[in-house]
């Protein structure tokens, strides 16, 4: 299990995602990669090895947009590669990162080509951004596809799931791999380890086992695992960097 970071935002985020990548790296990875929406539009890059090369990836050509989530992986399910690499799309709208393992990912991923969804990579992960993309299609929101979908992941998962059409708000959840928000003016973060987003924000809550939340700029709401809305207290953080 590795690192999350994502963010809502009005200014742009790649340089506090990667940041908030480069404050984890203390955990141990493989590769690194960041999706940002820009005008309806889903931009990414990934590399193997370390944050700093995905940095330097970013620095040659800067990815706009105030929303967006990233990802340090340290592969379960297929090798380390870029193909394998975290965000991953599906039909160029929906984008999800994870921690953790899917353990029944061979049957969906049976089923989903079965539904004509075509995998780029190994990974566990690429069911759940399938399965986003197939749930939307009878759900009225991304907050409802992704409360579909993890009812039928078995498994360890913290996620984040965004779409390209929707840059107002990131879906995320939890099942046995920490999420934590982080609240700002404005903005809203979210991230494996408060560690991630001290630079941004001091004041935090974390996700309980089971819970979805909708992650807007000015808002958050949480879900428990029966789908009734819940509060999670926020506590400033004591910590000194
Ligand atoms: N199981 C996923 C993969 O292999 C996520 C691994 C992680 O937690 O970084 O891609």
């Amino acid at each position: 299990m590795c690192g999350i970071v994502g963010a809502v935002a009005q200014r742009d985020v790649a340089d506090i995602l990667v940041e908030g990548l480069k404050r984890l790296e203390y955990r141990g990875y493989d590769s690194a990669g960041v999706a940002i929406i820009d005008n309806n539009e889903l931009l990414s890059a990934k590399r193997l090895g370390k944050v700093q090369e995905l940095a330097q990836a970013l620095a040659e050509k800067p990815l706009a947009g105030g929303t967006g989530i990233a990802h340090t992986r340290w592969a379960t399910h297929g090798a380390p590669s870029e193909v394998n690499a975290h965000p991953h799309i599906s039909n160029n709208t929906i984008a999800v990162v994870h921690n953790g393992i899917i353990e029944n990912h061979q049957a969906l991923r049976t089923r989903l080509q079965g539904l004509g969804y075509e995998f780029l990579s190994q990974t566990d992960t690429e069911v759940i951004t399938h399965l986003v993309h197939h749930e939307l299609k009878t759900s009225d929101s991304l907050l409802a596809a992704v409360q579909k979908t993890v009812k039928q992941l078995e498994g360890a998962y913290g996620t984040v799931v965004m779409d390209s059409r929707d840059k107002d708000s990131i879906i995320v959840a939890r099942s046995g791999s920490p999420l934590v928000i982080g609240y700002g003016l404005g903005e809203n973060f979210i991230a494996s380890d408060i560690m991630a987003l001290l630079p941004v924000t001091r004041k935090f809550s974390y996700l309980e086992e089971g819970d979805v939340a909708q992650i807007s700029r000015f808002e958050v709401n949480i879900f428990d695992l029966n789908g009734e809305p819940v509060e999670r207290e926020a506590k400033e953080a004591n910590v000194s960097h």
